[in-house]
């Protein structure tokens, strides 16, 4: 079983042309590639490397919480 504790997180992608950063929550950004700024811009939003710190983090809580079950 899979814990996804962390898609209602937010996390705020910058904006390389305006600095603007649009905040996303982690279960947007797991099913998208990508997000439009409010200038017009198109950010291609690095899902995997993200992810994998994101999987890391849901790891490391899941054996934390394991300790205490
Ligand atoms: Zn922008």
């Amino acid at each position: 079983m899979t814990k996804d504790v962390f898609n209602d997180a937010e996390i705020s992608v910058p904006c390389p042309q305006c600095s603007h950063e649009t905040v996303k929550t982690i279960g947007w950004l797991k099913t998208q590639n990508q997000l439009t700024c409010l200038c017009g811009a198109t950010i291609m939003v690095d899902a995997k490397e993200a992810l994998s710190e994101i999987r890391q983090a849901e790891k490391e809580l899941a054996d934390l919480g394991s300790m205490f079950e």
